[in-house]
């Protein structure tokens, strides 16, 4: 693709769920921008904030002891004008005002869904970054968020273990994961949990059983089982209902682990894959690279069309769930 020379300013913004490493990819972008002589626009509360206007200029200090901040200093919302046609109008309108040349989102699947219909309707520039706990993309390893995520629920499931095991408990364990199973497979394998259940796998209850008999059988102190949120039966609560129904031989406990999974300072692999997507992202858009998704594959920078990032499924979920049976007998 040609060099875009013509990129003088642009506006950065997140939306969605907020992820630890969101303010390092931040910061990454607006000090790239300036590296590169090009103007930065910090757009608050998301698409929100982008129909409304809510912008205010970033310069290089703006963005200082940001990098190990959780969170996000330009706020993050969900907004439902944007999902109509009406909504993208008026925010193209707003990036007009502004002298917007292009715009960097970062947010997860719901973001590149509107980033692209904006993109589509109004010719503009976007470039996005994946900024989610959910891993639920392609065209990345790993989404910015993810690894403080799984990293927060094995500290969790650890101490939960330590009482799990002096009690001779069943805990079941709630992490987020409304349509991806990514969180709860990568913990189950970390923590050793006994079985892990998502969206995509679709255990039944009498298989869990079978594999909760099994582990008694062959003398288990204690038995976590990780459930992803949008698994099929309802969440955590749900399955031990259903369970404890049928199996006396534990006392059942639950917990759902909540927004602790979104919070925290960003793991030294959060703040190096964003501060480098963050430059891919502003180099991105000067190369023209304009309607994808900026991630590493490989160790290497790469850039999916935003219908791509979106589309397919990764292999990954179905080789570390199958790691996570075979170790947990
Ligand atoms: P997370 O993965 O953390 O939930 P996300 O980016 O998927 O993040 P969503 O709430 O799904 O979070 O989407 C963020 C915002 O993107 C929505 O509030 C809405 O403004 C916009 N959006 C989502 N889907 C669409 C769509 N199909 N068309 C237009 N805009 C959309």
């Amino acid at each position: 693709m040609s060099q875009n020379k013509s990129i003088k300013r642009i506006g950065v913004l997140t939306s969605g769920g907020d992820a630890p490493g969101m303010n390092a990819a931040i910061r990454a972008v607006v000090r790239s921008a300036v590296f590169h002589g090009i103007e930065v626009v910090g757009v608050f509360k998301g698409y929100e904030g982008l129909i409304e206007g809510d912008f205010k200029k970033l310069h290089v200090r703006s963005v200082a002891k940001i990098l190990a901040r959780g969170g996000t200093i330009l706020k993050s919302a969900r907004c439902l004008d944007f999902f109509e046609p009406a909504g993208r109008t008026k925010a193209a309108e707003k990036i007009a005002q502004a002298g917007l040349d292009a715009l960097i989102v970062i947010g997860g699947n719901g973001t590149f869904r509107g980033a692209d219909k904006l993109a589509s309707e109004h010719g503009i520039q976007i470039i996005g970054l994946p900024g989610t706990i959910d891993n639920d993309l392609s065209g990345t390893d790993s989404t910015i968020g993810y690894d403080t995520a799984t990293n927060t629920v094995v500290e969790a499931v650890d101490k939960i273990r330590d009482t799990a095991s002096s009690h001779n408990r069943l805990f079941f364990v709630e992490v987020m994961g409304r349509d991806s199973g990514f969180i709860a497979i990568r913990t189950a394998i970390a923590t050793g949990a006994i079985a892990v259940m998502t969206p995509e796998a679709q255990m039944e209850i009498e298989e869990l059983i079978e594999i909760l008999d099994k582990g008694a059988k062959s003398q288990k102190a204690s038995s976590i089982v990780i459930v992803a949120e949008g698994e099929k039966h309802g969440g955590a609560v749900e399955i031990a209902r259903l369970v404890e129904a049928q199996y006396k031989q534990y006392e059942t406990r639950v917990t759902v682990l909540g927004h602790i999974q979104r919070g925290g300072e960003p793991s030294c692999f959060d703040r190096v894959l964003a501060s480098r997507l963050g430059l891919a992202a502003v180099e991105g858009l000067i190369a023209g690279q304009g309607g994808s998704m900026a991630g590493i594959v490989n160790r290497q920078v790469v850039y999916t069309p935003f219908s791509e990032a979106l589309s397919s499924k990764s292999p990954s979920l179905d080789e570390n769930l199958r790691v996570a049976q075979i170790l947990s007998i």
